[in-house]
């Protein structure tokens, strides 16, 4: 790794504390990749000579952005699946590395991979090999998934017990740290059926409860009615989408929101990941020329009750995480800033979006104590922009600084003394 051993001091006027949620004038030091002492900004004059003093003036300071949902071997292009089984596994190893490049150059230092093949748990089993420097990953690995069930050509079918623990020790052999159970069926995959429980609650209850007492994050995919409420009993760290998806008469998915089962998730403890942002170009198009897709009416009326649904929770109190499923169709890795834009449309506020990508992130994979925030004993995780994300949130895909455990990866102005590659 490209792991930076000297001992760095960024001054800023503007260095994002939270708690408690504001800019403040600090000295932050660096040692070995970690967050020292935040001292005041008069202290960088007294450090010895072996501490490199960097004043980024009023540059903003923040901490690096958290994508809890991404799959690292998918291709964002319009059929990814089909590229998935066409592809052998070391062409798809050679794609992930390069998403999770374009991930940490957007800014996003730490990534939760939420269902790949067994043999992509390479990239964590040997970090010594990486080329460059990565984000942090948090891989899943094969989705426990019932047979012929969604993503099942990662590899994770498993209808029983001991077949779904076959899975789990498997997956964690290779270096998984994140169990993630395919609670419905996906719209992804043929075949499967988004609107119902793919498992029996005890299934949902075993996964979650298995994650609990080793420690590890949970997270169950959840599409309609019956899934949500099952994995919110079951208390699955994160429910992810939360569409509420009921087959109509004319055989097409619509979202039905049920605003008791919205309570369960909130009473449930279980934190959402939305992905308000996932294909939006493409429907952005599909707004401007309809015609473009039969069905393009139905498409964009389903996204603005996404929309909808999402401000109710959010109204109900119900904690979001940031991710974006980037890899699925239409969904680049560079995108993760256009996740909080759409958060802050949905109706948080700019903090209460940061937070999405960093404290509620953080927590949702068991990484409270090691990431999401600028605070001593934290990893050197950070960002820098030129000017305030938290006034325009589209500001967080272009930083002009991204540090990650201490290396710099991108950089221009102060920063540019050091880059582990330049390009
Ligand atoms: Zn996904």
């Amino acid at each position: 790794m490209h792991q930076s051993t000297e001992k760095l001091c960024l001054v800023s006027r503007r260095v994002w504390l939270d708690p408690p949620g504001r800019y403040e004038p600090r000295a932050v030091l660096i040692e070995q990749g970690v967050i020292g002492e935040l001292a005041p900004i008069s202290a960088a004059a007294e450090l010895g000579p072996e501490w490199r003093v960097v004043d980024l003036g009023e540059r903003p300071l923040l901490p690096g952005l958290i994508n809890t949902h991404v799959h690292l071997e998918f291709s964002a292009s319009s059929r990814p699946l089909a590229e998935f089984e066409k592809e052998p596994v070391s062409e798809r190893l050679l794609r992930a590395i390069g998403n999770a490049r374009v991930l940490l150059e957007s800014g996003v230092t730490t990534v939760r991979d939420c269902g790949s093949s067994l043999e992509l748990l390479a990239l964590v089993r040997r970090p010594d090999l990486h080329p460059v420097t990565l984000p942090r990953l948090v891989m899943s690995g094969p989705p426990i998934t019932i047979t012929r069930g969604h993503l099942h050509m990662m590899g994770g079918e498993a209808d029983t017990i001991a077949e779904i623990d076959a899975v789990i020790q498997t997956g964690r052999e290779h270096g998984a740290r994140s169990l993630k159970l395919m609670g419905s069926g996906g719209g992804m995959t043929p075949g499967t059926l988004p609107e119902s429980a793919a498992y029996p609650q005890f299934v949902f209850d075993h996964v979650a409860g298995h994650a609990r007492r080793a420690d590890l994050p949970s997270v169950v995919h959840v599409l309609a009615p019956e899934s949500i409420r099952r994995g919110a009993l079951a208390r699955f760290d994160s429910l992810e989408h939360c569409a509420f998806f009921v087959r109509n008469d004319q055989g097409a998915l619509e979202r039905h929101f049920d605003p008791a089962i919205a309570g369960l998730v909130r009473d449930s403890g279980s934190r959402v990941m939305a992905n308000l942002s996932t294909a939006t170009r493409a429907l952005e198009r599909l707004r401007q020329d309809p015609s473009a897709s039969p069905d393009a009416s139905h498409q964009l009326q389903q996204f603005d009750l996404m929309i909808e649904n999402f401000g109710r929770m959010l109204a109900m109190g119900i904690p979001f995480v940031c991710g974006t499923d980037a890899g699925v169709r239409d969904t680049p890795f560079s995108d993760t800033a256009l996740e909080l834009v759409w958060l802050e449309r949905g109706g948080m506020s700019p903090v209460e979006a940061l937070r999405a990508a960093t404290l509620e992130a953080a927590a949702a994979l068991h990484l409270d104590r090691q990431i999401g925030r600028i605070a001593p004993g934290y990893a050197a995780d950070l960002l820098v922009f030129d000017d305030d994300p938290l006034e325009r949130l589209d500001r967080f895909a272009a930083p002009v600084g991204v540090m990650a455990r201490g290396a710099i990866v991108k950089a221009s102005g102060p920063l540019a003394f050091s880059q582990d590659n330049p390009r």
